[in-house]
């Protein structure tokens, strides 16, 4: 299986009814962005930059970000990177930034983390700005930022960066050609504004990991609660459906970027809601491309419609036997 994988390589994933789904990778060191040419993957759609940070034993200075982001751009070549501000913070706290003197927190994943944590450091932040914009000269640059909870946070990140650009111009430095601004969604009152949101947006992508969690509060590293809560429940597609068609509404492209599209099945039910842009773990690209070019788009959009009206069985069922049945 693992030659068939490699053989799909050079295939493009195009359904059987001729819709060619973006397929990206998920990618947060510098060697995994040979995962590009090994999958043959369309970019990366989420670079973790927190995981410089994870693995450093003080904070990285601007000068090393700088050169890491210079280093994936370059080994990306044409295609696109989505660098994600850092989400520190939660269950990837640093000593260096995490004294004892914040306390501990009691629930991480709902503390003190991510663009949260960014604006309230926003030396942290200053430097990550200037590094990817360095970095990012003479290209087209994509910045997404984590756990977006409200429209303003976004903003604020934004204008942190552009502010950046500005001085960086006046200096008559060398800038990116264009910068796109995106937003994970990823915290469920986001979906509630996000026709205010919208129109300030380049992209959207939705982090269905910490998503996930959120709208079931529980945890998603629990392992009591690991089987439990099933992303193919007509709670999580409803409102995946309902985000994707506001932001299809807008003109915005959404993509899915957490574990979830790696799924064969559950990226069947992603492509099925009209989401066709994925970025998934690198050893899923194989798998998932394999799926796509196998699958009548059309028919599983009105396949996946009609599950999601009928409680009475459940979702991965009904969409395990038409799959079956779809050969
Ligand atoms: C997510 O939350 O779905 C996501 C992609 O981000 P992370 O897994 O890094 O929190
Ligand atoms: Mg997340």
């Amino acid at each position: 299986r693992r030659a068939v994988f490699a053989q799909l390589r050079n295939e493009a994933p195009v359904t059987r009814d001729g819709h060619r789904v973006t397929v990206m990778v998920n990618a947060g060191l510098r060697d995994d962005v040979a995962a590009l040419d090994l999958t043959g993957a369309d970019g990366i759609g989420l670079f973790r930059t927190e995981f410089q940070f994870l693995v450093s034993a003080t904070l990285p200075q601007r000068e090393e970000q700088r050169r890491l982001y210079r280093d994936v751009l370059e080994a990306a070549g044409d295609r696109p990177v989505i660098f994600r501000t850092v989400d520190i913070g939660g269950d990837k706290a640093l000593p260096y930034l995490h004294h004892d003197a914040e306390g501990e927190e009691e629930n991480p994943a709902m503390g003190w983390r991510a663009l949260r944590l960014a604006l309230d450091r926003d030396g942290l932040m200053k430097a990550q700005a200037r590094a990817l914009i360095e970095a990012g000269a003479g290209r087209t640059l994509n910045v997404m930022f984590p756990m977006v909870s409200e429209p303003w946070e976004f903003d604020e990140a934004r204008a942190l960066f552009e502010a950046q650009r500005a001085w960086l111009a006046a200096r008559g430095r060398k800038l990116p050609n264009v910068i796109r601004y995106g937003a994970m969604l990823e915290v469920p009152a986001l979906a509630e504004v996000l026709d205010q949101l919208l129109p300030r947006l380049d992209f959207l992508s939705i982090g269905t990991n910490d998503l996930t969690q959120f709208l079931f509060a529980a945890d998603r590293a629990h392992p009591k609660l690991a089987l439990r809560y099933d992303w193919l429940s007509p709670a999580i597609l409803r409102f995946l459906r309902r985000v994707s068609e506001q932001a299809r509404a807008a003109e915005v492209p959404v993509a899915v970027c957490g574990e979830m599209g790696g799924r064969p099945l559950e990226a069947l039910a992603l492509i099925g809601l009209g989401i066709d842009r994925l970025s998934i773990t690198p050893a899923a690209v194989g798998p998932i491309k394999a799926m796509l070019r196998s699958l009548d788009r059309g028919a599983a959009m009105a396949a996946v419609q009609g599950m999601l009206d009928r409680p009475e069985r459940s979702v991965r069922t009904m969409l395990g036997e038409w799959a079956e049945a779809q050969g």
